[in-house]
C-alpha cells in the first residue's frame, strides 16, 4: 500500500541544476556578479520578447521595485485584488501608498474589471493585477480601464510564469511584470525574482535601485538616491537558468495533470474543478477544487481532513486580505473573494506528481478512498 506523503508543489531538480551549481563553485563565482545571472536574465527576457530583464532577490523585491519606480508614496492609492498572497499588498505598503482592494472575477480569480472601474478615485496611481494560481487576469478590460484613466499597470505574475493571455506571456501585457522563483513556484531558483518592463529606461532605473543606487563608472562609492540590495546571486541564477530551460516541459506536465483532474472530477456533485477561460492558457501553478455549498455535501474542512489523513498536502485558498489586521479597511464587501476562500482548496500540482499519486488524490476527492 502506497503511503508516501504527496506534497502540494515541489521543485523538479536534476543533473542540470547540479552541474550549473558545480560550475559556480569551480569558477569561484557565487555572489551577485557571475555569468549565470546574465544568462538567466537573457533567456528570461527572450521568452518574454523583451530586450532585457532584471533579476531580483525575491518576487516581493520585484514588486517593491516596480512600485518604487512608479514613485508611489503616502496618499497614493493602488488597486489590488482582494484575494492574493500578502506580498502583493505589502509591496504597495512598503512605499507608504494604500492598497485599495477590488473583488475578484469568479471565473479567472483575477481582479474584476467592473469593480476596478468603480474603485478608481482621483488618488488612484496604479493598478496591480495578480494572475492568481497561474490563470491570467482578463487584461483586455483592465488595460482599457487603465488607458481611460492614464494609469500604469503592474502584473504580479509571480504565479504565472509560462501562462499566456490571448497568446501573450503574462507579465508582458502591462507596464511591469514581476515574477518569483521561490521553492514552490513553477520554476525555482531557491528564491529570487525577475522584473520585465515595457519601457527600457524604467527597467534600467529598476536595476539601479536594486544595486544600492551606486553610480557606475567610478571607483568611488557614489550613490544618487536611497537604493536596495535586491540582487540575485550567481548560485540562485544557476539553478534558475537550469529550471527555466525546462519551463515548457514543466508547464506541459502541469497541464496534463490538470486535464486528468478535470475529467476525473467532472461528475462529482459536490466539487468543481475550475476551468480555463477560452482566451487563456494557464500554467496551472496550483490546481484547485471548489467545494459546493449545501446540505448533505462535504464541507471544505471535511475534504481537507480527508486529504490530510491520506497523507496528501492541500491548502485553503489565500485569505481575503481586507479581513486581516494589517490591511483591513472600509465597509466594502468582497463577496466573490469571501466565497472563493470559503470553498477553495489547492491540491497537489507538482510537475513531478506521479500518475499513481494523482490517482490517490482523485480517489479521496471522489470520496471513494
Ligand atoms: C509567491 C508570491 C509572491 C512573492 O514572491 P517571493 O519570491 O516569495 O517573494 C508575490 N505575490 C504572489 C501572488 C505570490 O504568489
Amino acid at each position: 500500500m502506497a503511503t508516501d506523503r504527496i506534497p502540494l508543489s515541489v521543485p523538479t531538480l536534476g543533473d542540470r541544476e547540479a552541474s550549473y551549481l558545480l560550475q559556480c563553485v569551480e569558477e569561484n563565482w557565487v555572489a551577485s556578479k557571475g555569468r549565470f545571472v546574465s544568462e538567466f536574465e537573457r533567456l528570461f527576457a527572450s521568452i518574454h520578447s523583451r530586450p532585457e530583464a532584471v533579476s531580483t532577490s525575491s518576487g516581493t523585491a520585484a514588486l517593491h521595485l516596480a512600485c518604487l519606480e512608479l514613485g508611489l508614496g503616502p496618499g497614493d492609492e493602488v488597486l489590488v485584488p482582494a484575494m492574493t498572497f500578502a506580498a502583493t499588498a505589502n509591496a504597495v505598503m512598503y512605499t507608504g501608498a494604500t492598497p485599495v482592494f477590488v473583488d475578484l472575477d469568479p471565473l479567472t480569480f483575477g481582479m474584476d474589471p467592473e469593480r476596478a472601474a468603480a474603485a478608481v478615485t482621483p488618488r488612484t496611481r496604479a493598478i496591480l493585477v495578480v494572475h492568481l494560481y497561474g490563470h491570467p487576469t482578463d487584461m483586455a478590460a483592465i488595460s482599457s480601464l487603465a488607458a481611460d484613466h492614464g494609469l500604469p499597470v503592474i502584473e504580479d505574475a509571480t504565479e504565472a510564469l509560462g501562462s499566456l493571455h490571448r497568446g501573450e506571456p503574462c507579465g508582458t501585457i502591462g507596464d511591469f511584470g514581476c515574477f518569483s522563483f521561490n521553492g514552490n513556484k513553477v520554476i525555482t531558483a531557491g528564491g529570487g525574482g525577475m522584473v520585465v518592463a515595457r519601457d527600457p529606461a524604467r527597467l534600467s532605473h529598476i536595476r539601479h535601485l536594486s544595486l544600492q543606487s551606486r553610480v557606475p563608472g567610478t571607483a568611488e562609492y557614489l550613490h544618487d538616491e536611497v537604493g536596495f540590495n535586491y540582487v540575485l546571486s550567481n548560485l540562485q541564477a544557476a539553478v534558475g537558468l537550469a529550471q527555466l530551460e525546462r519551463l515548457d516541459e514543466f508547464v506541459a506536465r502541469r497541464r496534463e495533470i490538470a486535464a486528468r483532474y478535470a475529467s476525473a472530477l467532472a461528475q462529482v456533485p459536490d466539487l468543481a474543478f475550475p476551468l480555463e477561460a477560452e482566451w487563456a492558457r494557464s500554467n496551472y501553478w496550483l490546481m484547485s477544487v471548489l467545494v459546493a455549498p449545501g446540505p448533505g455535501k462535504r464541507t471544505r474542512e471535511r475534504v481537507m481532513a480527508d486529504l490530510a489523513s491520506a497523507g496528501i498536502e492541500a491548502r485553503p485558498f489565500f485569505q481575503p486580505l481586507p479581513a486581516l489586521a494589517p490591511y483591513g479597511k472600509g465597509a466594502e464587501p468582497f463577496p466573490v473573494a469571501v466565497e472563493l476562500h470559503a470553498r477553495g482548496i489547492s491540491i497537489p500540482s507538482s510537475a513531478s506528481l506521479t500518475s499513481e499519486q494523482q490517482g490517490r488524490v482523485i480517489d479521496v476527492l471522489l470520496g471513494s478512498a
